[in-house]
């Protein structure tokens, strides 16, 4: 990348706005756009758990597997709890 010629930026929402994401503060991010279109290409607008099942099962290593968990602890517990009594 030269300063003369600097990639493009755009606006990356964390949270998709068709699923409640806000239009400010943490939920944006600035991405180089050729990899926000990549990402969106790749994954759409699905939650962290459908791109941590997408990686597991098509691009990393068979014997991994990642997973998405929410970083606040009180929300992490929640989390386990409903998705361990859907099954
Ligand atoms: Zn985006």
């Amino acid at each position: 990348m030269s300063y003369a010629n600097p990639k493009p930026m755009n606006r990356h929402h964390r949270v998709a706005q068709s699923r409640g994401g806000k239009n400010s503060g943490k939920n944006i991010v600035r991405v180089r756009e050729d990899l926000h279109r990549a990402y969106h290409m790749l994954f759409g607008t699905e939650p962290p758990e459908e791109v941590a099942r997408i990686l597991s099962e098509t691009w990393i290593d068979h014997n991994m597997v990642l997973i998405a968990v929410p970083r606040n602890h009180k929300q992490f517990f929640q989390h386990l709890i409903t998705n361990l009594t859907r099954r």
